[in-house]
């Protein structure tokens, strides 16, 4: 599994075209120049994996061994492709034509201001990026070659900043073609939105969805150590505001310690199958006497993608949003629509589950406390309550329409809840959906939006839409700039453009 601690294993391959035509001389001033913005950009500490500089490109021969090669590296996440000078884009046509790893065109080049007193011949046939990149530009569009382009100087914090997060996003795809997303349960009772074809999944994907009985988990459960218990709950007390009920000396401190066992048995049972991704439903829980919440929540910060009602599509996205996520401020967090706060242009959107809300978008030291759930016929489960933090943030969903996936995603602007809520004991976020509520949550229900999301004050929309592009899939933004004409026009011409490709 990805992980942060583990980023600096994995690579970007820097590929820079060029030709014979200049002599070995050019040649060698451009692989000395490539490698110093691959230097650049790796001491800049904004890329999050080793971006490694390949020597210059100059026949399609080596173009194609060299794409193949990246295929093939089980470690290499994706090409950044720059023309230091004019590379005819012929050449390239092959290996872009079996392009099987994601693309990012850098159009950059080394130098970043003209040098006004000293310009001459020389210098223009050296740096031709600003022509050799739309001749590069011209092939993959002539072979409908689905990559990102990035224009600006290498050394600009934006850029690097964009390329970063065009890292994280290949990152997420690498880690979702090998992901395996574990089920405890199947699906909540007859809810269509959460079913989906797994086959289309793992040929959209690449990740497996894989079922298993909750006695699987009880089995695991049963082997928890109470050395290992009691090491979990003293992490719990040092870092979260544990209520009193709950600690050591409370009359509930056996309901502190069921959880940690679980987190402690889950975590076990992804690490043995090497699961990226788990689903519960509170329908199945034989041989467990709580509901997972404390578990999965505590999972989910620790990077694991995570669903309740067995509604595998968003445990997978969530998972791929905190690759997504990886390095970056902010939190990201299994999400559901729970109830409105209707005041005209002003309202706002309650955001909560039964229980499983990442701390990651807390606002504040989470407290852990306990509480009935109200369905399901269980002990109380314990959980972590909190307030989302204020900002802009997002809710993204991935449904599936049968013929194909389509991403929705929603801006939003999260605010401090205008009163306290003493009696609602569940992690919650309120936010003020972008443009309103009326074309959000109306443009959602046109699109069939899902009421589970991802919700994220750290992947941005451009990771989100990225994401989407990699895997060829339909991407709906409902932003400031919507209207309820837009966002059905959009789902027409969508529809279009899908079914007759
Ligand atoms: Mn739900």
């Amino acid at each position: 599994m990805i992980t942060r601690d583990k980023l600096n294993e994995l690579s970007v391959w820097f590929l820079t075209g060029s030709q014979h035509l200049y002599g070995p001389e050019v040649i060698d001033q451009v692989y000395e120049d490539a490698q110093k913005i691959v230097a650049g950009l790796n001491d800049s500490g904004a890329i999050p994996v080793k971006l490694v500089a390949k020597p210059v490109l100059t026949t399609a021969q080596a173009i194609s061994s060299m794409f193949a090669e990246a295929a093939a590296s089980p470690d290499c996440a994706g090409i950044v492709t720059w023309m230091h000078t004019f590379s005819p884009s012929q050449m390239w046509l092959p290996a872009l034509g079996k392009l099987s790893v994601p693309m990012l065109h850098l159009h950059t080049q080394y130098n970043q201001t003209i040098p006004w007193d000293t310009i001459d011949m020389d210098f223009m046939n050296l740096n031709q990026s600003a022509h050799g990149g739309r001749e590069f530009g011209f092939a993959a569009t002539r072979l409908e070659v689905n990559r990102k382009v990035l224009v600006g100087h290498w050394s600009e914090k934006q850029i690097q900043a964009d390329i970063a997060d065009w890292c994280r996003v290949a990152l997420a795809r690498l880690d979702a073609e090998h992901g395996r997303i574990a089920r405890f349960g199947d699906n909540m009772r007859q809810v269509a939105v959460t079913e989906g074809n797994k086959v289309s999944a793992r040929i959209a994907f690449g990740y497996s969805v894989e079922g298993f009985g909750v006695g699987d988990l009880v089995a695991y459960m049963n082997e928890v150590s109470d050395a290992d218990t009691n090491r979990l709950v003293a992490e719990y007390e040092d870092l979260y505001d544990v209520a009193p009920e709950l600690t050591q000396s409370g009359a509930r401190h056996e309901s502190l310690r069921y959880a940690a066992k679980q987190e402690i048995a889950i975590r076990a049972f992804l690490e043995a199958g090497g699961f990226t991704a788990f689903t519960t439903t509170f329908e199945d829980l034989h041989g467990l006497s709580q509901l997972p919440g404390l578990a999965p929540q505590r999972l989910m910060a620790a990077g694991y993608g995570f669903s309740g009602e067995g509604d595998w599509k968003t445990a997978a996205f969530l998972r791929a949003s905190k690759v997504m996520a990886m390095g970056k401020p902010g939190g990201t967090t299994f999400m559901e629509d729970y109830t409105y706060n209707f005041a005209g242009a002003d309202s706002t959107v309650l955001g909560a589950h039964m229980l499983e809300i990442c701390p990651s978008i807390a606002s504040g030291k989470p407290k852990i406390q306990i509480h009935p759930l109200g369905i399901g016929g269980k002990d109380d489960p314990v959980r972590f309550v909190f307030n989302g933090r204020p900002g802009r943030a997002r809710n993204a969903t991935i449904i599936d329409l049968g013929d194909r996936f389509r991403m929705v995603v929603n801006e939003v602007e999260a605010v401090a809840p205008p009163h306290d809520m003493p009696k609602l004991p569940v992690a919650r976020v309120l936010w003020k959906p972008l443009p309103d509520l009326r074309v959000a949550a109306g443009g959602w229900i046109h699109a069939g939006g899902a009421h589970h999301t991802v919700y994220s004050d750290q992947v941005s929309l451009e990771q989100f839409l990225d994401f989407a592009s990699l895997h060829d899939m339909e991407a709906l933004v409902i932003d400031e700039h919507s209207t309820m004409h837009s966002v059905q026009n959009e789902l027409r011409w969508n529809a279009a453009y899908f079914r007759l490709r």
